[in-house]
């Protein structure tokens, strides 16, 4: 399998120079040449563990690693760090939930980042060669990738988060890890102004070289790929369950990485009906496959902290397909969101910009009556993010008829605070996140100054 941009402007390259590349070196982002169809081979993969399920899911893409390596990093990955079944399916009501939270950071970008951890260290031994990861967070992002690299030869992480702007639990999650290889910057600004000097050290090409760059925020491919093998496994699950054939899947979204998995798994042939596609405040995708119009606006802090995103860094994945795979026509739209903050996508005859996807949002009161009615009725804990699906999932249930599967992105443990408004009590408890109260923790404070950060960096790595 080759890998091609979005954009247009560079050479086909192969799955590992693709995990390395992170960000294509065109400003776009990197995606498979095409689509592999596994429709005829569902049968197959219907009685698989976990970890078989996702070795025949990956090796089609990654074509340029040996199958024994492959099997036995996958392995090693969703063996060590997760329960057994991985990511469980449990029925909650009329709903199935899907466990994505059992990983060591307790959310589900651990399914994708402790894979990702194990690609970079083969990589890189094969080829002698070393990496510094750079990577910007409101939180979540930060742990698992920090778990995903801490302690990896030939790796180096610099993860930056605003100052006093990430949860006191997020925080300690982070800075409590103190292998040599990881540095922890406070930065004295806001979440976007990391990003914006992730950017801009990113973006220069002659640093990204020199200091061999890499990222894992949800640009990188082998990301969306480890996310794609869950939602066979999801319709897997419930067909063992009810007998039926079909699920929709319930996804609460922020930079649209998840669901885009779930889209990819649908067009190699998943049995899904419908992708709900869930937001919190911050309603832009789902205002966009309402309407069409996908225009920016103001960030809402809320009580689903990793959704509250604007510019979704995934949506120019989704968008190539959607302009029939034409570089020429995706870089038109990017530069006209660029220069004016908004594009425009027009629906078909019957109204629908994508009838694959149902998109509703939940405010904060729903979000909350959600945990609150979910505890009540069915003692069962979701988190603020979870949530935010679940409501949505009840909104929309009417509409179809085949079972939902709502995917559960964080335990409730991360987020006491709304556990505790929500229900009024604290039941939401985690031993691995008692401990982290007790340890030790390191991060150095930085000003909100590029030059600081490229200096901290160029001096760690000596
Ligand atoms: C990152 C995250 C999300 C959003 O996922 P995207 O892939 O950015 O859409 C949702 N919930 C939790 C808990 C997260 O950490």
């Amino acid at each position: 399998m080759k890998y091609i941009s979005t954009r247009g402007q560079i050479d086909a390259i192969d799955f590992q120079q693709a995990v390395l590349m992170g960000l294509a070196d065109d400003g776009g982002l990197v995606i498979p040449e095409s689509i592999p169809d596994v429709a005829d081979r569902l049968d197959q993969w219907r009685h698989l563990s976990y970890p078989q399920l996702a070795f025949e899911v990956i090796r089609l893409f990654a074509t340029d690693i040996p199958e024994t390596d492959l099997r036995e990093l996958i392995d090693r990955t969703y063996g060590r760090a997760f329960p057994e079944t991985v990511v469980p399916t449990v029925r909650v009501g009329d709903l199935f939930v899907m466990e994505l939270f059992h990983g060591p950071t307790l959310a589900f970008k651990d399914v994708a980042l402790q894979l990702l951890g194990n690609l970079f260290e083969y990589i890189l031994a094969r080829r002698q060669g070393t990496m510094n990861i750079l990577a910007a967070t409101s939180g979540d992002t930060g742990s698992a990738a920090i778990y995903g690299v801490r302690g990896r030869k030939g790796i180096r992480i610099f993860v930056m988060h605003p100052a006093g702007a990430v949860s006191p639990i997020q925080a300690r999650q982070m800075t409590t890890v103190l292998d040599d290889n990881v540095h922890n910057l406070a930065v004295a600004g806001s979440f976007a102004d990391c990003q914006n000097i992730m950017k801009s050290l990113a973006g220069d090409l002659g640093f990204k070289r020199t200091y061999n760059l890499g990222a894992v925020n949800s640009v990188n491919w082998a990301r969306v790929l480890a996310q794609i093998v869950y939602y066979f496994k999801a319709a897997f699950d419930v067909r063992e369950a009810t007998g039926e054939k079909r699920i929709r899947v319930c996804v609460p979204t922020g930079n649209f990485g998840n669901v885009l998995a779930g889209w990819y798994a649908r067009r190699m042939g998943a049995p899904i009906s419908r992708l709900i596609l869930a937001t919190n405040r911050n309603d832009i995708l789902a205002r966009f496959f309402n309407t069409g119009d996908y225009s920016l606006g103001k960030v809402f802090q809320t009580l689903a902290p990793s959704m509250d995103i604007q510019l979704a860094s995934n949506f120019e994945r989704y968008l190539y397909y959607r302009v029939g795979g034409s570089p020429a026509g995706l870089r038109t739209m990017m530069g006209q969101l660029r220069q004016t903050g908004s594009l425009r996508v027009e629906p078909d005859e019957s109204g629908a910009v994508d009838p694959l996807f149902a998109p509703a949002s939940a405010d904060e009161q729903q979000l909350l009556d959600t945990i609150r009615t979910t505890w009540q009725d069915h003692k069962y804990l979701l988190d603020p993010h979870s949530a935010v699906g679940v409501s949505v999932a009840r909104q929309l249930a009417a509409s179809g008829a085949e079972p939902i599967v709502c995917l559960a992105t964080a335990h409730p443990a991360k987020f006491p605070a709304a556990i505790r408004r929500a229900t009024g009590e604290d039941l939401a408890r985690h031993p691995a996140i008692d401990r982290l109260m007790e340890l030790p923790t390191r991060c150095t404070a930085i000003d909100n100054d590029l030059r600081d950060v490229r200096r901290f960096i160029v001096e760690a790595i000596g």
